[in-house]
């Protein structure tokens, strides 16, 4: 044991939800604030590959989370009118009795992970932040934005992809840049002869359909605009309808029920990397706040799972603290970066596919191929 015994974590969101329960597994006692007074999150799709199931499966919430998403085994490829041409087996690294990757809502995964925390015991505290930290080398002295103050033995900054932490022990000008692309996500029911990953090329965006459960699915495209700006609510179905309107079949019957904007999601994607190592003394990164990369490989939120189960391991098995944040940093450095670096390759590619080293289905492949293998 590394001594460390009281860890404060700033974000409710999947990576933080996921450390928590996993040291208090561990019998290290975890305590969550999160800025948002409302712990549930926007109804949209996600989609959980392979590895990220797997970690899943440490904190034993896998099966909640097959119940209510949709179990999919295949990629299916198909063109502009949604005929297929390919058909790619996705591996079961769980095993023949879990899927290869699973669609699920947001909210209702983000309810297992609050359940999960909460069975453990964590405590979450809405609607707080760290006002401030001051740090020695045994720990952390916080004020709290309710103006309690506490110490812990580490401090881990789960704060997402605008994180203060990140810009509060690197330096402030360590924020997300914008890679020119925009992706879209609408919820819709499913249509039966949609059951699996769906991906249709057209001349202008990729787009596709991923299910999410018995009932649901989400439309999701990739936008090459000249100028990601923010859209108005109101605007959001008439426009994604329009950067769909080149396609025919499944793709363009589900166009047309294209009409809640509440059901649509529009973000134009920005990324960040943390340089190595993702801590100062006893605060450390994880996820987003450390690295936010691109949607092309649906691998952030398998990205801050994976970080969270390998800290609490790091932090329940090593015998100091700086053993044990050295470990996170090797085993979760290189992995995390191949995922950043190869995801905004992709995006460059579907910018530029003129490009003659433009090899997506190449560096997909590798790139799942890598994260298969074991954290
Ligand atoms: C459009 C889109 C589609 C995506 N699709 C996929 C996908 O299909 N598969 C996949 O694996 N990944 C996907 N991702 C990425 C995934 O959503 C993120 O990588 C993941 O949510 C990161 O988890 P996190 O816990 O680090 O951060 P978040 O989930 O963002 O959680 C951060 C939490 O911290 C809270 N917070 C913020 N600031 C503070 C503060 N100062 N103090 C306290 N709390 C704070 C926030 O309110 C939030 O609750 C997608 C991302 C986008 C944008």
């Amino acid at each position: 044991m590394t001594g460390i015994r009281r860890v404060l974590i700033a974000g409710a969101g999947i990576g933080g939800l996921t450390l928590a329960a996993g040291l208090m597994r561990r019998g290290i006692e975890a305590e969550i604030v999160e800025i948002s007074n409302d712990l549930t999150v926007q109804g949209v799709g996600i989609a959980l590959q392979g590895p990220t199931l797997r970690a899943l499966n440490v904190i034993g919430v896998i099966d909640d989370c097959v119940a209510v998403g949709f179990g999919i085994t295949q990629l299916v490829v198909g063109d502009v009118d949604c005929n297929v041409t390919d058909r790619v087996a996705m591996p079961r690294l769980l095993g023949e009795a879990y899927p290869a990757v699973l669609g699920i809502m947001r909210p209702d995964f983000q309810e297992i992970l609050l359940r999960s925390a909460r069975k453990a015991g964590v405590s979450i505290r809405a609607g707080i932040t760290i006002e401030s930290l001051d740090q020695d080398e045994h720990g952390v002295e916080v004020v709290l934005s309710d103006g309690a103050a506490g110490r812990w033995d580490l401090v881990v900054g789960a704060d997402g992809i605008a994180s203060r932490i990140r810009t509060s022990i690197f330096d402030s000008g360590l924020v997300p840049v914008a890679t020119g692309q925009a992706v879209w996500r609408a919820t819709l029911d499913r249509p039966p002869e949609v059951d699996n990953l769906m991906m249709f090329y057209g001349p202008r965006n990729k787009a596709g359909f991923n299910p999410v459960s018995a009932r649901e699915m989400y439309v999701f495209l990739v936008q090459n605009p000249p100028n990601p700006a923010r859209l108005a609510a109101a605007e959001l179905p008439d426009v994604l309808r329009g950067q769909l309107s080149d396609f025919g079949g499944i793709m363009g019957e589900a166009r047309e029920g294209i009409e809640d904007p509440a059901k649509i999601l529009y973000r134009p994607v920005e990324v960040v990397l943390a340089p190595a190592p993702w801590y100062r003394g006893r605060v450390v990164l994880i996820g987003d706040a450390a690295h936010a990369t691109t949607p092309h490989l649906a691998s952030g939120a398998g990205m801050a799972i994976e970080d969270a189960i390998v800290l609490s391991e790091e932090v329940a098995t090593r015998e100091k603290p700086d053993d044990a944040l050295e470990g996170f940093m090797r085993r979760r450095y290189d992995r995390s970066r191949m995922v950043y670096r190869n995801s905004i390759k992709l995006g460059e590619w579907e910018m530029n596919p003129q490009d003659p080293d433009a090899d997506p289905v190449g560096l997909s492949r590798e790139s799942i191929g890598l994260l298969a293998q074991p954290l």
